[in-house]
């Protein structure tokens, strides 16, 4: 299958071979065509799919086809309503990438700037917005945007607005849309209330599922190292300097933990930025495309700032915290091996935190293969074994425990390891 069987228009075929695209995902192959009929769709499925191409390459095609004359004042036709301002930008992105060769001009909306900017854009007049629910309703409110003209809307990550808490701003949105118009759904899961949701939005939707969560972990090399917490610093560093890491996104579970890797890094000579919520979005942004330049070779993330961060040919995620929701760990790993490229998870596991492994390896129903060959590997206190050599975590789910036992942070009991001297 080749993007000119999808029937797309020159100006697209010619900025996705600029992009590099040859072949279209299998989203795209079942989502473009029905998009293009104009009927409402549900796709499920999560980012690193080629989604966002998947909507944003239709909704240029049809805007194309619709006469502009050069002193009309362009109106919103299309809305794409994401949950994060890193997602906002990057659809963004991809619209402008796509549709560059089209004279379709967007903007993107987020909160946690000053709103001059994206009001400035908006006041010359776009035919596609991309936004996120908060900053649009206050947008709506000031009289700004008017969605009275949408054709073509888009609630994408539905999931993920639920889960951050913006589904009535979602709801708020929604009745202000025209009801005689094109919508699409994207989520990676579909909770109960996201297809109740569906229901009041869509119009005989055509459903569309492409690769659940587990699936998109399958072409990723997961390799776990048991160390004690106070030696996770060193063994980063070990790794970072006699293994070959062209890239690393590291994740951290909170924002100081982010703080204290980067500096450790840069104190060491790896040049590397971090993103998290505390940050502005300017800096987030600077040291995401830093980055995505190879200026810096690892950028540590805490999970919400990572969320949805789009990273071509990122080789290696590092989880220097095992994550608390198994759900969390498929995410950060999906950050490597996208749209079908391989890549590398290295995870390090202290012994608080061998239950959320556990959890973690019914999830992805994997093996997740122990690496031991390191200076600061466990030893089990009684009978001085390592707990890696016993292979339980490949072989048999559940039980990783050896000598005495504790609580870890979710107040689980765990038994304790000792390092290996
Ligand atoms: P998404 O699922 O929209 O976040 O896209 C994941 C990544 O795949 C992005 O880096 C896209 O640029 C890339 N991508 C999307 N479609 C294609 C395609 N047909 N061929 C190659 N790369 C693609």
């Amino acid at each position: 299958m080749s993007f000119e069987k999808l029937n797309l228009i020159k100006p697209l075929l010619t900025a996705l071979t600029t992009e590099g695209y040859t072949i279209p995902t299998p989203i795209q192959v079942q989502a473009i065509p029905v998009i293009l009929e104009r009927k409402d769709l549900i796709g499920c499925a999560q980012t690193g799919t080629g989604k966002t191409a998947a909507f944003a390459i239709p909704i240029l095609q049809i805007l194309s086809a619709e006469k502009h004359s050069h002193h009309q004042r362009r109106i919103i036709k299309s809305l794409i309503l994401t949950p994060t301002r890193e997602l906002a930008v990057q659809i963004g992105e991809s619209f402008d990438a796509y549709g560059k060769h089209t004279g379709l001009k967007k903007a993107v909306v987020f909160g946690g700037v000053s709103q001059r900017a994206q009001t400035m854009k908006l006041r010359e007049g776009v035919d596609i917005l991309i936004a996120t629910p908060g900053r649009l309703l206050d947008l709506i409110n000031q009289r700004y945007i008017k969605l009275d003209s949408i054709k073509i809307f888009v609630l994408d990550e539905a999931d993920r607005m639920l889960d951050m808490g913006f589904i009535n701003d979602v709801k708020k949105i929604i009745e202000k849309l025209p009801g005689k118009r094109q919508s699409l759904l994207f989520s990676a899961t579909m909770p109960t209330e996201i297809i109740k949701l569906a229901n009041t939005i869509l119009t005989h939707p055509v459903m569309i599922e492409v690769s659940p969560e587990q699936k998109t972990v399958e072409s990723v090399r997961q390799g776990v190292y048991f160390v004690q917490k106070g030696d996770k610093k060193k063994l980063l560093l070990h790794i970072l300097k006699s293994e070959n890491i062209p890239s690393a996104l590291i994740f951290t579970r909170t924002k100081r933990g982010a703080d204290v890797i980067t500096k450790l890094l840069n104190d060491a000579q790896i040049h590397t930025d971090s993103i998290h919520g505390n940050k502005s979005q300017q800096a987030r942004q600077r040291a995401l495309s830093n980055f995505k330049s190879n200026k810096t070779k690892v950028l540590v993330a805490t999970d919400i700032a990572a969320r949805g961060i789009d990273i071509d040919k990122l080789s290696h995620v590092f989880n220097y915290d095992i994550p608390e929701y198994a759900e969390a760990y498929v995410h950060r790993i999906g950050r490597t091996a996208r749209a079908g490229l391989g890549g590398t998870a290295l995870s390090f596991c202290d012994p608080e935190e061998i239950s959320y492994l556990s959890a973690i390896n019914k999830l992805i129903k994997q093996p997740i293969s122990i690496i031991d060959d390191h200076p600061f590997k466990l030893v089990d206190i009684k009978s001085g074994e390592n707990p890696a050599d016993q292979n339980k975590f490949v072989r048999r789910k559940g039980s990783f425990g050896f000598g005495k036992s504790g609580r870890n942070r979710s107040g689980r009991s765990f038994r304790k390891f000792k390092a290996k001297s």
